[in-house]
């Protein structure tokens, strides 16, 4: 066991035997004991709690402890843990075959659903993950400009391809890493990199060579830096730069597709990229990703152009079950109206939670996405997240975790909240939140 500081605490509180020994057993066989950085608990330092089962808001460990959920699988669970809609889906599906390397109505129908609710969507293809989505995108934005460079934002993640993992914020700044041995200058020399929310920075990398850049890629809304709005502004004046210098700008809306509307960022701020990026919420919490946007773009991907990109599983009839199920609840009325309010309540909550106490804090909540960090500060990039106090974060996350609130294992990972989150949840959150808050003050 590697516990500390307050994971003791936790530890007294929580029974997690069995965690401890199938993460013993985990590390012999996987690197880091995990499919996927941020789940090893490296940044909080201790062992992470292995999962048997989720019901709406809440998930059980394997020590038979639960925990209200705040990660929600990191974004895609937008109607909670085992919907009963979704899961009938996923069984009706699977019992007719789950795979077929050939079309099924499935792909159509999510395609016409998607295209439908995101109007600069006029063509889609489905991927298995949002890492091959936002790869896909820039593949594509070089094959129709012709042109090489790309720009991306400090704390952005576009996903693990190597063009993209330069400043790629969470599970990269989690571990420090600058970027990643492997990734090799030639694969990241095309990739220019700015601060996120600096109009004037774009405006003059692109007065000297914007003529060279095929895309902009950008979160609308940054959640892997925590969560970090847009500054008023930025998105339409990135459309209007991109559009005079013939840059192909592309919304990575893996997070944000279907949550904080239901036409994404896009709709919600109201500027139209040129292709899209989505993922999480579109597969319903089954591997799925997908890009999608301007007709006269996407008719350049094969087979019906030149642009190369292909999958043995897209497409999956059990993702695209999944999918369908998801995204036709989030139709219903009120759905993202009742996203809201509780993302409003949450941010509420917190602030009082830390109002009296004097241990300085800045809540960022766009819907239901929300992040704490321990600045006073406006966080706004990149430099102003990285200014919290992770020490503070530490401590907080495990006395959260022993008042069976389950928080991401980062200070640089947005918090998501489902509609099958309760009145109920968030009050004993803030409970929690108030009594560290109280004991810092
Ligand atoms: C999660 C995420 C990705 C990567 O998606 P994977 O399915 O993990 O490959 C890309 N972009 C954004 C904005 C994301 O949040």
């Amino acid at each position: 066991m590697q516990g500390r500081g307050k994971s003791i605490d936790a530890r007294a509180v929580l029974a997690m035997d069995r965690s401890a020994r199938l993460m013993q057993r985990a590390v012999k066989r996987m690197p880091g004991g995990v499919n996927s950085p941020v789940r090893a608990f490296r940044s909080v330092g201790g062992d992470p709690l292995f999962m048997e089962r989720g019901e709406g808001s809440r998930i059980f460990d394997v020590d038979g402890n639960s925990y209200i959920d705040y990660v929600m699988s990191y974004g895609p669970l937008v109607l909670g843990h085992a919907h009963p809609e979704v899961i009938e889906s996923i069984e009706r599906t699977a019992r007719k075959g789950t795979t077929f390397g050939a079309p099924t109505e499935l792909e159509v129908e999510l395609a016409e659903l998607v295209c439908k609710a995101l109007p600069s969507v006029e063509l889609a293809r489905m991927t298995n993950s949002g890492t091959e989505a936002t790869m896909s995108a820039i593949r594509l934005a070089r094959g129709y400009t012709g042109r090489d460079k790309i720009l991306k934002f400090d704390g952005n993640y576009h996903g693990h391809s190597d063009a993209l993992l330069v400043a790629a914020g969470s599970g990269v700044a989690t571990l420090g890493l600058p970027d990643s041995p492997g990734v090799t200058k030639g694969a990241a020399k095309d990739t220019a990199v700015l601060p996120y929310n600096d109009l004037e920075a774009v405006r003059d990398l692109f007065e000297r060579e914007g003529e060279q850049f095929a895309a902009v890629i950008l979160e609308p809304v940054a959640g892997n830096m925590g969560c970090v709005p847009p500054a008023e502004g930025y998105l339409e004046g990135l459309r209007q730069l991109t559009a005079e210098y013939g840059v192909v700008l592309i919304f990575d809306e893996v997070m944000t597709g279907f949550r904080l509307a239901r036409g994404g960022a896009q709709e919600r701020f109201g500027v139209t990229p040129d292709l899209t990026t989505l993922g999480k919420i579109i597969g319903g919490g089954l591997p799925v990703g997908a890009y999608g946007g301007k007709q006269e773009i996407m008719e350049l991907v094969a087979p019906s152009g030149p642009v190369y990109q292909a999958g043995t599983l897209s497409g999956n009839p059990l993702a695209m079950a999944a999918g369908l199920t998801t995204l036709r609840t989030t139709a219903e009325p009120n759905f993202h109206e009742r996203l809201e309010s509780l993302g409003e309540r949450w941010r509420g909550g917190m602030s009082d939670a830390a109002a009296s106490s004097g241990v300085p804090f800045t809540i960022n909540q766009v819907g239901s996405m929300v992040s704490i960090f321990f600045t006073g500060d406006p966080v706004t990039d990149f430099v102003s997240a990285a200014r919290s106090d992770t020490e503070a974060f530490k401590d907080f996350f495990w006395h959260m975790l022993s008042r069976g609130i389950y928080l991401a294992p980062s200070q640089y990972e947005a918090g998501f909240i489902s509609v099958a989150h309760t009145d109920d949840d968030l009050n004993r959150t803030f409970e929690a939140a108030g009594e560290w808050f109280a004991g810092r003050g």
